[in-house]
Formats: C-alpha cells, structure tokens, sequence
C-alpha cells in the first residue's frame, strides 16, 4: 500500500498485527476511528492502555480479574469443591453461560503443544497441583477443546491428578473433534457438562 502518511501508515501497521485483521480492513478502522471525536478515540485507547495496566490474574484460579481474587472464586454460593479446567477466559464466559455450572474454575492459559513449543510449565498447572494439594476438591472436570493439544493436555492432567482422592471427568464429547468449546453452542456446552463422564472409562484400556 501507498500511504499519503506516514502517520497513517504507522496507525494503519498497529492494526494489522492484529488477529485476523489484514492491511485493508486494517485502513478501513483507522479511517473510521479518524472519523470519530477526539473524546471517542481517547476513550478507545484509555480503555486498552487502562486494560493492560490494570489488569490481573485471580491467585486461586488465574482468570482474568480486576482484583487478586476473581468474583466466582469469591462467591460461597459457588461449589468450591467441583473445578472445571480450562483452557482461557473464553471458555470460562462460554460455559457461565450455560448456566448449567455452578462450581469453581482453574484457567491453565493454553494447552500443551509441541508443535507450538508450549509445554507443562507454561501453564497455571503447578498452581493446580498445589491448589489441589492445599484444598482436596471432590471433582474436576476437564473441559478442554477436542484436538490434539486438548487431548495432550488431558492426558498430562491426569497422570498429575489420578493419585488424588478426587473424581476426574471430562466433558461429554457432544463438542466434534477439532472443536473449540467456545464456539459451542449454548445448549450443547451446557448439556455436555451436565453429561461429563469419568475420565477413565475415555481411556482406551
Ligand atoms: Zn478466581
């Protein structure tokens, strides 16, 4: 691309580092946000900058939180004895709204990929470990996307967690392989958590 700016060019560069966002429809935000009061954009880059500031990870279960303790893991009304294990916050809001679950969660940050050289101790799962260690729950139900990396993941759990007092299942697979929980639909989300079955009897004996 041409650029008549070099300002707008710079503007237009942030853009497109951004997931799915190519260099046209990069120019056609830029464009639109010029096209809006100071006040507005002020307020769209005070969010974000505010947002990477300020923002925290809950100490018990490392979603997204603006405080050190996130408001599910501050709820008594919650089941603190049931975690379900997930990948990122967006699974966390994807099953919430559900409305189906009412336990606690643990949010690990990624899954394990080799290919991707992300492994066991790039995710929150010695925070696991020892929050499990410190507070035996009853259950955990491991509500990981159906892949490959999902499954990786699964099977490191369990061989972390299976000598543990506590039942360990996984989410019904309603979810297709190769899906992603929060793509899932509502009904479905919901259904398979209330189905979830022993992780053990998934095993191939
Ligand atoms: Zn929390």
């Amino acid at each position: 691309m041409n650029f008549s700016s070099k300002l707008l060019e710079n503007a237009v560069a942030e853009f497109a580092k951004l997931p799915g966002v190519g260099p046209k429809t990069a120019l056609r935000l830029v464009l639109n946000l010029l096209k809006n009061e100071d006040s507005e954009v002020e307020n769209f880059t005070s969010s974000i900058l505010n947002l990477k500031h300020h923002i925290k990870y809950c100490n018990k279960c490392s979603n997204l939180s603006d405080d050190e303790i996130c408001g599910i893991c501050l709820n008594s009304k919650r089941d603190h004895e049931t975690i379900c294990i997930v990948e990122d916050t967006r699974d966390v809001m994807a099953i919430e709204n559900t409305n189906q679950y009412f336990g606690v969660y643990h949010v690990l940050g990624g899954l394990i990929s080799p290919m991707e050289g992300v492994g066991p101790s790039d995710l929150k799962i010695d925070q696991l470990v020892e929050r499990i260690k410190e507070n035996p729950p009853k259950e955990v139900i491991l509500a990981l996307s159906a892949n490959m990396e999902g499954d990786t993941t699964i099977f490191y759990l369990y061989k972390r967690l299976k000598d543990f007092n506590l039942s360990i299942s996984t989410i019904a697979r309603g979810i297709a392989f190769g899906g992603e929980i929060e793509y899932a639909d509502e009904i479905t989300l919901g259904r398979s958590i209330l189905t979830r079955v022993p992780y053990e009897n998934s095993l191939i004996k």
